[in-house]
């Protein structure tokens, strides 16, 4: 196979081809390099590239292959590493020009675990600022354009990773979901994305948002990737107080399980009401095949997820706004030049060094935690929190897996709802559930909409409980064969 379509295959097919040495990493990672250079100006979805890094990586790949050494299985495989992870000695921005010229000190736990799998790291994947955005409109340096039509947007906030994954200038990539930041990307631009269980992936050396939403997760072509993947970056770390200590299982061996018997719960408020017809007929469709592999269908009611926005946007701003008092101007990242004392050093050094949305959320998330308000926002959200978790105990006692669209719409256009905040948190109304609930939840592509945009289809499952979230997954996405290569061969304009 020409190694120009073999850098649009899934992971595993490339590293078949690996093996069998019809090519080797040097030539796949500077093929993906070619890609780069030839789509990445249209697409805004690199902040930086680490080509010596990748380079270097992929040469120690090609000489263990050499000497018939094992390679672990995503090795020499393009990875983009969301550009709010710490890769040691090069740039981590996470969009924002308060760290535009902030360098690594350390690796994330997740990066030394790419490190030591061998996985050639090719660079920073371009994200909303701070990670708080649904569209990557809020990069401060500039958006990332959807590669299956380059006027849409290609969701947020890990828009970058996932529009480096569908035009062929990653094969893999990390992304971080705090609110849905990498199942909507994947939705737009027909992706396999999954947020973990809170506390799989190891945080350390992530730059915090809302540290009890966060998670790390793959970004993929497939589903068997992203399994493959998440084997890759899972795992306890003394590094993280919330990582988790179950030893994490082989996520790849449950894949291909028969789904005879198995509950798949649909939920009835996000199946049902505003929801675009072509999506909702795309879900009608995941269903009947559902229904013809042997699964059980239920419906699911989850009737306080009315309530998620709301409760979401004050647990994360408020979070948020602590977390973000560090940039100050003092110890790294960007200081105003000539303040007239410390306090205006402050004032200014925040005030020029973050953009918009930034400081719409660390004033909503100030005022949220503010001694009279507190006991009226902060409190009661999290008390609702509470009340969604335990809605979703009791669906899962009916349901093994619960499905939902991942949006109820497709990509929008650039620029369509930059003006209205509102509308813009209205696309995670069925995303921010599942990080409130701490439980994993994942995105396959299951179609296309009238205008060729890809239909994401959501898929949750209870807190551990990974594996029988990539089994449904696997089987829907082997019965509707979804073509994820179309933009990287041919980018619409
Ligand atoms: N769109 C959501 C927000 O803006 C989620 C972001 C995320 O998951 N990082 O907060």
């Amino acid at each position: 196979m020409d190694i120009k379509e073999l850098i649009t295959k899934s992971a595993k097919e490339q590293r078949e081809a690996l093996i069998k040495k019809e090519v080797s990493a040097v030539e796949l990672t500077e093929a993906v390099y070619e890609k780069i250079e030839e789509t990445d100006s249209e697409i805004g979805a690199y902040n930086s590239l680490t080509k010596e890094f990748a380079i270097e990586t992929a040469k120690k790949v090609d000489e263990k292959i050499r000497n018939s050494e094992d390679i672990s299985p995503l090795s020499g495989i393009a990875l983009a590493l969301k550009d709010n992870i710490n890769l040691k000695s090069y740039p981590t921005t996470a969009s924002s020009k308060i760290l535009e010229n902030f360098i690594s000190p350390y690796d994330a736990t997740v990066t030394q675990k790419l490190k030591n799998n061998l996985i050639p790291i090719i660079g920073k994947a371009n994200l909303d600022e701070f990670a708080m955005g649904s569209s990557n409109e809020n990069s401060a340096f500039k958006i990332v354009r959807n590669p299956w039509n380059l006027n849409k947007v290609p969701g947020g906030s890990s828009g970058g990773s996932a529009a480096a994954v569908a035009s062929g200038e990653a094969t893999i990539a990390l992304g971080s979901d705090t609110g849905g930041s990498i199942r909507l990307p994947a939705s737009y631009c027909g992706l396999v994305g999954l947020k973990p269980t809170y506390g799989r992936v190891s945080r350390y050396g992530l730059i915090a948002f809302a540290s009890s939403l966060d998670q790390i997760g793959p970004i993929t072509r497939t589903v068997e990737d992203a399994a493959m993947l998440l084997n890759v970056i899972s795992g306890p770390d003394e590094k993280d107080s919330t990582s988790l200590s179950q030893t994490p299982p082989d996520f790849t061996k449950d894949l291909k399980n028969d789904l005879k018997g198995v509950k798949i719960g649909y939920i009835k408020e996000l199946c049902t009401e505003g929801l675009s017809p072509e999506v909702d007929k795309a879900v009608q469709k995941a269903i009947s095949t559902y229904k013809s592999m042997g699964a059980e269908i239920v419906e699911i009611s989850l009737p306080l997820i009315k309530y998620s926005i709301a409760v979401y946007y004050v647990i994360a701003t408020a979070e948020a706004s602590s977390n973000l008092a560090r940039f100050d101007g003092v110890k790294y990242g960007y200081r105003t030049k000539n303040p007239e004392n410390l306090y205006d050093m402050y004032v200014k050094t925040r005030a020029e060094g973050f953009g918009e949305e930034v400081k719409r959320r660390i004033m909503l998330g100030t005022y949220a935690l503010s001694s009279g308000y507190y006991d009226a926002y902060y409190k009661k959200a999290q008390q609702l929190r509470r009340l969604i978790k335990q809605d979703f105990d009791k669906a899962f006692k009916l349901a093994d897996v619960i499905i939902s669209p991942t949006c109820p719409h497709t990509a929008f256009d650039i620029g369509s709802k930059v003006e209205d905040p509102l509308s813009m948190y209205l696309t995670d109304i069925a995303t921010i559930t599942a990080n409130l609930a701490g439980i994993p939840a994942m995105n396959i592509p299951v179609g296309l909409d009238n205008s060729g945009m890809p239909i994401g289809l959501q898929l949750q499952a209870d807190c551990l409980n990974e594996c029988k979230l990539l089994n449904a997954a696997y089987k829907l996405e082997e019965a509707l064969q979804f073509d994820y290569t179309k933009p990287s061969k041919t980018l619409v304009k």
